[in-house]
């Protein structure tokens, strides 16, 4: 009888072992379970994910494993089996994924379900008490003061005593211990407060009527469309009929009121998880969902990965969000892996958003997805009303056109609110010698310093160097100059142009500060402040009803991006920084500067709105073969000679001739960025018409890649389905 192991190590497969010495029948042994085993000098932890007749290892060189940590899975069988099928497909070592899905403390040993330790006094310790002859002066106190309390936990303990002296009564059995199950709140499902309009109430039924089978559901609807109620109510129902529920969702500091209406909705049986949290808590917040307390799990990328043994429902908000993707390691999207688990699981998926990824909105027109609309606001008269502004016939002020200021000084007068956006932070992205050309680089990428005023420095916002702002040019001693708008710089700009309007700003510099997301939030909420500016984090979670004016001062950014998603993103971000104003009294009006009024896929936005302009994308992506009409993968290499990386990626692509058969293999090319903290990278980039050949594919080529002899300092990484092809 052989155990297979999956171990945290960057190998790409599974690790033999005989059963630990005296482990009796291994009839009961299921896969799911820890097990400690010898590897090398180490002791380590894996997950047992199958047990086999034999092992391709002679007899002589197999170990015994040491011991079981479980006696039930800690990965019931569908969760298995979606780490299995992620390992497969995103073709990265089976222990690695693993170890993703598991809180630290659980990878460290901790025990699988949450117990508090009551201590008392024992029989025999009471009588030592009594007999008077107790001589350690600080036991006895501890004695007398737990005899005199009944019982108390550890850390009631903690705050008088120290863990070894109730660990030194406790060997002499005059304390013990008695473990007791904490109990996690029960969840209260208490009524909305809205009736669902017709639209709401045809995509619940819907939803509901695929509960205990897969479906997978597009709910398409704008910011403040009813979206999440949606969501809460058939969460609701789930739960109702004793199921749970996993709430997926890209960033919860940027949506905090989210988890704080699931509680007000839920009472507080929900358990959130995501970056934020301690070990410790994080521990406790699976083990909750996996003993089956927990009954909604409301987590960012990682979560989809959380134990839910009773699991009915699966909800992705903001689908299209980005941030599912992980970017390094284990390169998994998490919107996808939801839709696997559901599938696996039996269960319907709720993707929702306003501005669905093409690959969900192709699927909902294949009809693989259901897509159920939801129409405007309740009580918006109307959508907010999109124009461009030609850059190329208009004055601009730091980068915010005359026709911009109109409208702010129109807006800000009649009482609204404005929000102005710029995907880059900072005061200006170079600084730059008018007399010799220079301009300030980075000394460790292909990249030029961002200017940060005041902070005084100079900030790579690529590997995060850093450099005093120097007086003057570094090669002519010119004096230099900032040039371009960064966040920073604009927020300057407007202070200085509308004095009277106080000002917000958001973005990653100011949000780096624990609670000053909320507290900008809350400044534009009460309206004390008129105008925001901000960048990316703006797109996200809140709606403001008294904006009345977006501004977006750098649409161009994104149409000629390299990559083929950069037009997907930059429509996604107008469509949902637009979405963040108006109502109905007040209709909202968004402006978008260009200097390419004439661009196609802009002007479908801009007149037909976000579907009208995913038709056209989707058209473009047929004819050029881009997914998701087709599928990719990138191989990344990074290392630090660039001659030898080339060759070295050059001799992957030989590997690759005898089986190329319905794959194309592209490459190498550099990344845009060719070096970057003292790197150089490059890519190759695999297509395929059909998930099957590229699957196959990068099957037996990459472990042809991986044994391969790489220059020093090599890194490579595979990314299926990559977000950027670079
Ligand atoms: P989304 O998730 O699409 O942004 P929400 O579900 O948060 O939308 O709804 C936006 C606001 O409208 C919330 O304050 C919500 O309570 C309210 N709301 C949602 N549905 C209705 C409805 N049917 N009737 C009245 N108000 C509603
Ligand atoms: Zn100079
Ligand atoms: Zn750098």
């Amino acid at each position: 009888m052989i155990l297979k192991v999956a171990l945290d190590t960057p190998l790409r497969r599974v690790f033999d072992y005989r059963l630990p010495e005296g482990a009796g029948e291994a009839g009961a042994l299921r896969p799911g379970v820890r097990v400690r085993v010898p590897f090398g000098r180490r002791q380590l932890i894996g997950i047992l994910v199958g047990i086999a007749e034999e092992s391709a290892l002679p007899a002589g060189r197999l170990r015994s494993a040491d011991a079981f940590l479980d006696e039930q899975p800690l990965l019931e069988p569908p969760l298995l089996e979606l780490l299995s099928w992620a390992a497969d497909y995103y073709h990265h070592p089976i222990g690695e994924v693993f170890a993703a899905a598991l809180p630290a403390a659980l990878r460290k040993g901790a025990p699988a379900r949450s117990a508090v330790d009551w201590w008392s006094v024992s029989e025999a310790g009471r009588n030592a008490l009594a007999s008077g002859r107790f001589r350690a002066p600080r036991q006895r106190a501890l004695l007398a003061w737990l005899e005199q309390r009944g019982r108390a936990t550890a850390e009631e303990l903690a705050v008088e005593f120290k863990p070894a002296q109730w660990k030194a009564l406790a060997a002499r059995g005059l304390v013990d211990a008695v473990a007791e199950k904490p109990v996690v709140a029960p969840i209260e499902v208490r009524p909305s407060e809205v009736t669902l309009n017709e639209a709401q109430a045809r995509c619940v039924a819907a939803v509901l009527g695929t509960l205990g089978t897969f479906a997978a559901h597009l709910v398409f609807g704008v910011t403040g469309s009813g979206k999440t109620e949606v969501y809460l109510r058939v969460i609701a129902e789930a739960v109702a009929r004793g199921g749970q529920a996993l709430v997926l969702v890209p960033e919860i500091a940027l949506t905090p009121q989210l988890v704080e209406r699931f509680r007000r909705r839920f009472g507080a049986g929900i358990v959130a998880l995501h970056s934020g949290l301690t070990e410790a808590e994080r521990r406790d917040a699976w083990r909750n969902a996996h003993d089956g307390q927990a009954r909604i799990v409301i987590g960012t990328r990682s979560a989809v990965f959380t134990s839910l043994p009773h699991l009915a429902l699966i909800v992705v908000d903001e689908e299209h969000d980005a941030s599912y993707k992980q970017h390094e390691g284990f390169h998994y999207s998490a919107r996808d892996l939801a839709v696997i688990r559901a599938r696996d699981a039996g269960v319907p998926v709720v993707l929702g958003s306003a501005t669905p990824s093409l690959e969900t909105l192709d699927n909902a027109n294949a009809g693989r997805y259901v897509r159920h609309d939801l129409p405007e606001r309740p009580g918006a008269a109307r959508p907010p009303t999109l124009s461009l502004i030609d850059l190329r016939s208009q004055a601009a002020e730091q980068g915010v056109s005359g026709a911009a200021l109109e409208a702010m000084t129109r807006h800000l007068r009649a009482g609204g609110q404005v929000i102005v956006f710029l995907n880059r932070r900072g005061y200006a992205p170079s600084l730059f010698c008018t007399a010799c050309g220079w301009v300030a680089p980075c000394a460790h990428c292909d990249a030029r310093m961002t200017l940060h005023l005041r902070a005084g420095e100079l900030r790579c916002h690529h590997c995060g160097a850093r450099a005093k702002v120097p007086a003057t040019c570094a090669t002519c001693g010119q004096s230099v100059h900032a040039v371009g708008q960064g966040t920073e710089r604009v927020e300057e700009t407007l202070a200085r142009l509308f004095p009277d309007a106080p000002l917000a700003r958001l973005d990653r510099d100011v949000a780096a500060a624990r609670g000053t997301v909320e507290a900008v939030l809350g400044r534009m909420a009460s309206g004390e402040a008129r105008i925001l500016v901000g960048t990316q984090m703006l797109a996200k979670g809140h709606h403001f009803p008294d904006v009345t004016l977006v501004v977006i001062l750098d649409a161009d950014q994104g149409l000629f991006a390299s990559d083929f998603r950069a037009t997907e993103r930059l429509a996604q971000t107008i469509t949902q920084v637009a979405g963040r104003a108006g109502r109905a009294a007040r209709p909202g009006e968004v402006l978008i500067q260009t200097q390419f009024p004439q661009h196609r896929l802009l002007n479908r936005l801009i007149t037909e709105g976000y579907l009208g302009f995913a038709a056209s994308a989707l058209e473009e992506r047929r004819e050029a073969s881009w997914p998701p009409y087709a599928r990719l993968a990138v191989l990344r290499a990074e290392a630090k000679d660039s001659a030898q990386l080339d060759r070295y990626l050059r001799a992957a692509v030989e590997q690759a001739r005898p089986l190329a058969a319905g794959v194309k293999l592209l490459g190498p090319a550099s990344a845009l960025m060719a070096r970057r903290a003292d790197h150089f990278r490059a890519h190759l980039l695999v297509e395929a018409a059909a998930r099957g050949p590229l699957q196959r594919f990068l099957a037996t080529w990459l472990p042809r890649v991986e044994s391969l002899r790489g220059p020093p300092g090599l890194r490579w990484s595979i990314d299926v389905d990559p977000l950027e092809v670079e």
